[in-house]
């Protein structure tokens, strides 16, 4: 009915506004369809590591009455605390998203190394050296900018490059910058994304072939990273071809204060 009374005819009779108005409602409906995925997807993902956790907690609780010196505490201990901070990363998402929508990330800036800030990124994802992170560019650029907030995007940039890429371990860092703003890439040679899927992929909710996923999160993420970069007058994108791997890419103000 909203079409019918909207709709404007060409000189062939064609109805041309009509489309735009369908898309509309199309869109919306998408929207509340991956709402109702998110739900499902959410408590999947939360299940997850309750479940591990509590079971590591059954087993630990066995040992310390039983065989408290085991050198199989370690292990659970370790175990746990893994899906403890696996927990932890999951609410925190769904807070800054909260915060997003209420109008509520503000900024905390100060003054810091961005090379440094991403390498201490690197060794606290890559503990164990499992990855090969090729750093190229910059060898150090003093920004002024959120610390923490680059810092939550970079995890999300290197943590998807690793999860993405399934059989490769190379993921390339390029730091670089002008006259006045920071440029930092990622790229990883993994499965790569499908170009139409590219314009969606920094919206709430947005999973590529969501229900078949085969690899775990919430689609926040992407939609976290850029708000906090539109928050620092930056910008983010992605290059990437299927089967060859992404190249993930922000650019903030080097030295933008003023305008925060
Ligand atoms: P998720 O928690 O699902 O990883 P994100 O918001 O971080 O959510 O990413 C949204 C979607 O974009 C992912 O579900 C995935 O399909 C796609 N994606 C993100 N990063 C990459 C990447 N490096 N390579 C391939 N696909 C990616």
């Amino acid at each position: 009915v909203e079409a019918t009374g909207r709709a404007k005819f060409d000189a062939e009779g064609n109805a041309h506004q009509f489309s735009g108005i369908l898309q509309d409602v199309t869109e919306e409906y998408q929207l509340q369809l991956r709402k109702d995925e998110f739900i499902s997807v959410a408590s999947h993902e939360l299940k997850t590591p309750i479940t591990s956790l509590s079971a590591s907690m059954q087993i630990l609780q066995k040992l310390v009455k039983t065989d408290p010196a085991s050198d199989k505490v370690p292990m659970f201990v370790n175990k746990a605390s893994n899906n403890l901070g696996k927990l932890i990363h999951l609410l925190d998402d769904l807070l800054n998203v909260t915060k997003i929508q209420q109008g509520q990330l503000s900024l905390n800036i100060n003054r810091f190394d961005l090379v440094e800030l991403i390498k201490d990124c690197c060794d606290h994802i890559n503990p164990v050296n499992e990855y090969e992170f090729v750093f190229l560019g910059d060898e150090e650029l003093m920004i002024y900018a959120d610390y923490r907030r680059i810092d939550q995007v970079m995890i999300n940039l290197l943590g998807n490059a690793i999860k993405y890429s399934p059989s490769s371990k190379r993921i390339e860092i390029t730091v670089m910058h002008d006259d006045d703003r920071a440029t930092v890439c990622v790229r990883d040679f993994g499965i790569g994304i499908n170009p139409q899927k590219l314009p969606h992929l920094f919206d709430r909710y947005y999973r590529v072939d969501a229900f078949g996923h085969q690899f775990s999160g919430l689609g926040l993420g992407l939609y976290i990273s850029s708000e906090i970069i539109n928050r620092h007058n930056g910008k983010i994108g992605v290059d990437s071809t299927v089967g060859n791997g992404s190249n993930f890419w922000f650019s903030i103000p080097i030295d933008d204060t003023a305008s925060l």
